[in-house]
């Protein structure tokens, strides 16, 4: 008996040592942290994890698994920082939410996950929907179905009459009175029972609306609808359950209170002013840009019924400005993290907003920063992912070409591994 114990554990030891390795034989590899692109480089990959970055093509023992990425240039996995998992934008979508059940949108919702993580975006921040995106985010983890892993802020919190009260636009007898509950808050009381509701609902962040907004059913697109102490009450409650709180923020006075109540991140910053871009310095807020999507807003609304009536005036007026306000808060040293807004633009496409960040003058090394360690950072999740480094989650893709060449080479996707496992490109 005892003998046949000692040859069982000899075979676990044997197996553990045998465990097999996947590595990848790297052409270009970008190191983020120092901005520099190494050349011959092999990734060693085990279980979900990096155990080691070296210099050269390994080989590796014989049940080792390697991987030839040698044409193509590799980099950590992408993280989208603000992304509407459970939709997409089309011509009278307004009507969706009187149609659709949280079913339909679930899913919906597994279609657009797939080809985003197809795209190369391995992690996305889900800036507010439904509730479902909690559950898909669950789904996700559990392996059952595929898709980036996702931080999601469930439900955003607005004010009554705000950008993601979600009975904008309603009849009256059809408004009713929603509340911390559904997520719209007035006073500081209501914003603590919002944050612990999101708590409780299993958020990973929370996600308020600072300002009006382009695609609600509302007539401003950018007026301030927080008072400085709401925020500061959100923030407070959040930092209670380790959260992070991102604000949605287009006119210049709602993005400052929003800075001075305390958030992590202002996301579009549309009408952001040299006083804002000020305060961003001094609270270290970072800035979310979304300039894909003002850009796809602005050509849609110039689609006859796409938009509605109300809807269509601020989209043209909104949407096209963000990119000269990315080059203004980039020169002037704004922390920037990558987030595109995808779900108002067609997922899968986030890869243009590298595109347009180039163009505004950010070179395309620093935008894929701003897309890997920068996210990790606003996450708080540097010891997991965000570089290619020893001991962080196997996160990590494949284009063809230099992106620093030829930007448009981030379109080109042809490798995603994912907590060490393949999705395209095996
Ligand atoms: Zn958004």
């Amino acid at each position: 008996m005892r003998k046949y114990s000692l040859l069982l554990l000899l075979l676990f030891v044997l197996n553990a040592l045998h465990a097999q390795k996947t590595l990848l034989h790297c052409g270009q590899l970008i190191d983020v942290n120092s901005g520099r692109i190494l050349s011959s480089m092999t990734i060693i990959v085990e279980g979900k994890k990096i155990s080691d970055v070296v210099t050269g093509y390994t080989k590796g023992t014989g049940s080792d698994k390697v991987i030839d990425l040698k044409k193509f240039t590799v980099m950590p996995g992408l993280i989208d920082m603000h992304v509407h998992i459970e939709s997409e934008t089309r011509k009278g979508a307004t009507a969706d939410r009187f149609i659709k059940n949280p079913v339909d949108i679930a899913f919906e919702s597994l279609q657009y996950a797939d080809i985003t993580l197809m795209s190369g975006f391995t992690s996305v921040r889900d800036l507010g929907g439904s509730g479902v995106n909690i559950s898909l985010r669950n789904a996700i983890a559990a392996g059952k179905v595929r898709g980036p892993r996702i931080f999601t802020a469930g439900k955003s919190i607005a004010t009554t009459g705000g950008h993601a009260d979600p009975t904008n636009g309603y009849r009256k007898d059809l408004m009713g009175n929603p509340g911390p509950l559904e997520g719209v808050i007035n006073g500081a009381s209501e914003a603590y029972q919002a944050v612990r509701q999101r708590y409780k609902d299993g958020s990973d962040l929370i996600k308020i609306t600072a300002t009006g907004g382009v695609l609600s059913q509302a007539k401003d697109g950018a007026n301030a609808q927080f008072t400085v102490e709401e925020v500061k009450a959100i923030v407070t409650a959040a930092k209670d359950y380790g959260y992070m709180v991102a604000a949605h923020a287009h006119g210049a006075e709602g993005i400052k209170r929003a800075i001075r109540g305390g958030v992590n991140s202002i996301e579009h910053g549309t009408f952001m002013d040299d006083e804002g871009i000020a305060l961003m310095k001094e609270f270290g807020t970072w800035y979310v840009p979304t300039i894909t999507a003002g850009k796809s807003v602005g050509d849609s609304a110039k689609i006859p019924g796409y938009y509605t009536d109300i809807v269509t005036p601020k989209a043209l007026a909104t949407g096209p400005q963000i990119q000269s306000t990315f080059a203004k808060a980039y020169k002037a040293g704004v922390k920037i993290a990558f987030g595109t807004d995808a779900g108002v633009y067609a997922h899968g496409k986030n890869w243009l907003e590298f595109v347009y960040m180039n163009e505004a003058g950010m070179p395309v090394l620093e935008a894929i920063r701003s897309a890997t360690l920068s996210a990790a950072e606003l996450l708080g999740v540097t010891n997991q992912l965000g570089t290619i480094e020893k001991g962080k989650l196997a996160d990590i893709i494949a284009v063809e070409g230099d992106p620093s060449k030829d930007v448009k080479s981030m379109g080109r996707v042809r490798f995603v591994m994912k907590d060490g496992n393949i999705y395209k490109g095996e």
